[in-house]
């Protein structure tokens, strides 16, 4: 027995110690990567459920790293949270965006927006509302072209100051999207006082497969409170036919997930731009 438990112990102090390195290799090289261009923007359509129509893209990082390849943000985001760096990441990743839409403004693309991710660390910093006010001003573009996503556990920790910074957000022109809408954390008192324009449905309410009358229920009465308060849902997370139909039934404006398209290097979502403008 005694001999299998230092096993154990090993086996644990060699993943500890895996994880240590691999987080101290992503560390050291963040900066570099930065530098060199290694993370990528990918956009992930959404479409409008009303008329299929194309109506959008949210933007994810990529990380194309030199030794392991193509990473997702699952494997970097959470440290670079910890770390501070995703203030820097996210600022790249908005002038990335705003550089494409000014390209499309450009050559006559359709004028959809695109939707950003804001973190938590983010929405903290006092300048946010000016760093967003500079990119549109840089490349000459109507606010309302970029969305911001703001987790929706992020609205929980100073209400107070996030709702300040959002609500000047929102005097600029910046639509906002709450992201992960009902995973857990506001309560519906707070929503009520959340400055914002988009609902985006925590894809736990599209994909639980048992679709039991509650949960339908629930879907139903998010979708009523939405009209009501004249916000637009986006339901992420959808993959089959049967989800899609359902969320038919239930309404609400826009999708994205696997089912349509997952997300995509800037040159295949432009084929689908084009696309649209001819349809
Ligand atoms: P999120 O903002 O909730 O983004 C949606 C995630 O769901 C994306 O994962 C997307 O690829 C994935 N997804 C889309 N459709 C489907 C589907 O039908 N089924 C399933 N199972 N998944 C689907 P991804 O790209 O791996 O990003 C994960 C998370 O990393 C994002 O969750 C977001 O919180 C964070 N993230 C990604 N890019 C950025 C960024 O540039 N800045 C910040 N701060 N966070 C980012
Ligand atoms: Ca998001
Ligand atoms: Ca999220
Ligand atoms: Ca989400």
């Amino acid at each position: 027995i005694k001999g299998q438990y230092g096993k154990y112990f090993a086996t644990y102090d060699d993943e500890l110690r895996g994880k240590l390195l691999r987080e101290q290799t992503i560390t050291e090289g963040m900066e570099a990567a930065l530098a060199q261009e290694q993370f990528v923007v990918y956009l992930q359509p959404k479409y409008s459920i009303k008329d299929g129509g194309l109506a959008g893209a949210e933007a994810l990082v990529r990380w194309n790293h030199p030794q392991w390849g193509f990473q997702h943000p699952g494997e970097f985001i959470p440290l670079f949270e910890r770390n501070g760096f995703i203030t820097r990441l996210d600022q790249y990743v908005w002038e990335k965006v705003c550089a494409m839409l000014r390209e499309w403004e450009e050559k006559g693309y359709e004028p959809l927006p695109v939707s950003v991710n804001v973190s938590r660390a983010d929405v903290y910093q006092a300048d946010l509302p000016d760093i967003l006010i500079h990119l549109i001003q840089k490349y000459k573009l109507p606010p309302s072209r970029l969305h911001l996503e703001i987790t929706e556990s992020a609205y929980t920790e100073n209400p107070g100051q996030i709702i300040a910074t959002v609500n000047r957000l929102r005097e600029l022109g910046f639509v906002i999207e709450m992201d992960d809408f009902g995973s857990g954390y506001s309560s519906l008192n707070m929503l009520n006082k959340m400055p914002l324009d988009i609902l985006k449905l925590d894809m736990n309410f599209i994909q639980s497969e048992t679709a039991k009358p509650a949960d339908q229920g629930i879907l139903r009465f998010i979708m009523d409170l939405a009209r009501w308060m004249n916000l637009s849902v986006v339901a992420e997370g959808v993959e089959t036919k049967t989800q899609l139909e359902r969320l038919r039934e239930i309404g609400g404006d826009y999708v994205q997930g696997y089912y349509f398209a997952r997300p995509m290097p800037k040159a295949e979502f432009e084929v689908l731009l084009l696309e649209a403008a001819k349809a």
